[in-house]
């Protein structure tokens, strides 16, 4: 069977390159005789691997020196408790803004430690838009401001970073991490896991300034205290290595392709033709305000359940996988992740069309 056009939220489509670079990598790594998930991790050779990993990381989103890169496990989930655990170090007060389901479970989690409290919800509109807010919305006290820049789920994502008046800004960039170009000194903390823009799961990047880091309290279990990971080059324990490695791959893949602007223009791209195609539909609809919808899930819908199923099977049977919705919010979504090639928005545009035509 060829390679379908993958639409899947994460673990998702890889550059078709990196999947080869891994491939004939992946029984002798460079002519040293085994495969990298062989290799020790405190061999030399992966000591290279996980440091232009690094350097290319950095390169990329122009990551300052204060900052440091660590290279954990425990995907989204466990930054939603080390992030609490490692930045309520003084008042241990933190507003949240609750824009889909992640951040809801980050906010959830986070009150197990400190003073939460709800900046700003659109829950109440069934998350299809993202608050506007600035630092007028923060308690001037608080450790932190958490956001989620891209909701996988409900297709939204922030068009703009919430100034917080000084406060120390933690986003969650898990579903649009190195899509579009961000300025990192916005941030205090930024994590992604790398299942949808980076590589295989397994890997979480955590990109966090130094003065942040040591302020976990004494009896914090060692791996959620980030500054074990930081003084131990993220290597305190063994790191899961065959996913850092694919994300060095994926890093070198993006920066032989113009870097982070360039695969943001293609990503505009993509995501303006396939929500023009929804908006010109009379069949499938957006429920995400226009201004607010995200470039890496585009939500749509025909409003009707069945419809829906049967578009979700037809477009299978072409290869064109994964449509279905979450659960939480039916219908169906399209993720389109860096490594979607125009052709996969093309042929589902052209498919939409299609089904429009046959289903009226
Ligand atoms: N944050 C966002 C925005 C996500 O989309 C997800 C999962 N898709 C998570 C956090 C949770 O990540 P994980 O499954 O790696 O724990």
């Amino acid at each position: 069977m060829d390679r379908v056009f993958n639409f899947s939220a994460g673990p998702c489509t890889l550059p078709l390159e990196v999947l080869e670079e891994a491939k004939s990598d992946l029984l002798n790594y460079k002519g040293c005789g085994m495969s990298v998930m062989e290799m020790s991790h405190r061999s030399q050779m992966f000591q290279d691997i996980i440091d232009a990993a690094e350097a290319d990381l950095r390169d990329l989103m122009q990551i300052p020196d204060n900052y440091t890169v660590l290279f954990l496990q425990g995907g989204g989930t466990l930054q939603f408790s080390m992030v609490p655990v490692n930045l309520l170090r003084n008042t241990r007060k933190a507003d949240y803004i609750l824009t889909g389901t992640w951040a809801k479970k980050a906010c959830e989690e986070a009150r197990k430690f400190g003073d939460i409290r709800v900046a700003a919800s659109t829950e109440e509109e069934r998350f299809t838009s993202v608050p506007k807010l600035n630092a007028g919305d923060f308690r001037s006290d608080a450790d932190y401001v958490y956001i989620t820049t891209n909701n996988t789920i409900y297709g939204t994502r922030y068009n703009y970073v919430p100034d917080t008046g000084g406060i120390v800004l933690a986003a969650d960039q898990s579903s649009n991490f190195l899509s579009e170009v961000y300025n990192v000194e916005d941030f205090g903390l930024i994590y992604a896991g790398a299942q949808k823009n980076v590589g295989p799961a397994g890997v979480t990047i955590v990109i966090i300034r130094n003065d942040l880091i040591g302020y976990a309290p004494e009896n914090t279990p060692l791996y959620l205290d980030y500054k074990i990971h930081a003084e131990k080059g993220s290597m305190y324990n063994t790191p899961p290595c065959f996913s850092i490695y694919m994300a060095g791959l994926t890093f070198q893949w993006l920066k032989r392709n113009g870097g982070i602007a360039a695969i943001e223009e293609r990503n505009v791209r993509k995501a303006a033709r396939l929500y023009e195609t929804i908006d010109n539909s009379q069949l499938f609809s957006c429920p995400v305000q226009a201004e607010d919808r995200s470039r890496m899930n585009a939500v749509f819908t025909t409003g009707n359940d069945e419809l829906n199923a049967k578009f979700v099977a037809e477009a299978n049977e072409k290869g064109l996988v994964n449509l279905k919705g979450h659960r939480s919010v039916g219908g169906m979504r399209a993720s389109i992740f860096n490594a979607m090639p125009e052709e996969g928005v093309d042929s589902l545009i052209h498919f939409m069309k299609e089904f429009e035509r046959t289903n009226q």
